[in-house]
């Protein structure tokens, strides 16, 4: 589903990425593991095609990111990936709804308030469609990220960190939506943490270890 080869990435010259090759199956469920520093949000920016990799090649759903225009990467992100970040960038200036209708809209998708609504209601969201995000405790904003980041049905799923600030029994309900909502669509699954408390629920391990270059001298 996807793969990467050879992948590095480094920050003004200091290398922060190394990364072991990765191959990925349709539908499979992953973990990204490592401690503070190691990468992983870095490498998440990478699968998701935000940021492109000094080095190396990212292939998602059989397409090379590497190859796409930067607005050609755009629209496929929008499509086929779904990203839930550590800041979930809900627009507060929009409902609820309409940050999921805007998702679609952003993605070249006709807009089905239909299927947003569908999306919400299977989150226990239904009663907040017309809310906006600073009216949400922090949970119910995290869900409406989850919420976007699936209602294009993505056949990738990406999070990061969604359990780390969060107490074992919340803990434990957003992993379940996460690992729901993908098998809802299918999509593969990656959760970048580095909270050993959901380690044994997750079949694949992919572990990023720190780079330890010393820093390029100017
Ligand atoms: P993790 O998510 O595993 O904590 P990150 O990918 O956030 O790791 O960071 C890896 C390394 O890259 C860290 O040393 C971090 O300071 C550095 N880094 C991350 N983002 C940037 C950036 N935009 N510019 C410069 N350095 C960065
Ligand atoms: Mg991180």
């Amino acid at each position: 589903m996807f793969s990467l080869q050879n992948v590095t990435h480094a920050y003004n010259g200091a290398t922060v990425l190394n990364a072991a090759s990765w191959q990925a199956a349709q539908g499979a469920h992953w973990l990204m593991l490592g401690p503070s520093g190691s990468g992983k949000t870095t490498m998440l920016h990478v699968l998701a095609g935000i940021l492109r990799p000094t080095a190396g090649q990212v292939t998602v759903a059989d397409q090379d990111l590497g190859a796409l225009s930067p607005s050609a990467l755009d629209r496929f992100r929008g499509r086929h990936i779904g990203i839930v970040l550590q800041r979930l960038h809900l627009i507060d200036s929009l409902t609820v709804l309409d940050n999921l209708l805007l998702a679609q809209y952003m993605a070249g998708e006709p807009q089905n308030p239909a299927r947003a609504r569908e999306v919400l209601a299977s989150l226990d969201l239904a009663g907040k469609a017309n809310a906006r995000p600073h009216e949400l405790s922090h949970g119910q904003a995290q869900r409406v990220a989850v919420a976007r980041a699936v209602v294009n049905k993505p056949r990738l799923l990406l999070a990061d960190e969604p359990t780390s600030n969060l107490d074992d029994v919340r803990c434990v309900q957003v992993l379940d939506l996460l690992l729901d909502q993908a098998k809802g669509c299918g999509a593969t699954l990656v959760i970048a943490t580095h909270d050993q408390r959901i380690k044994s629920r997750v079949a694949n391990h992919y572990e990023l270890t720190a780079v330890n270059e010393p820093r390029a001298v100017a």
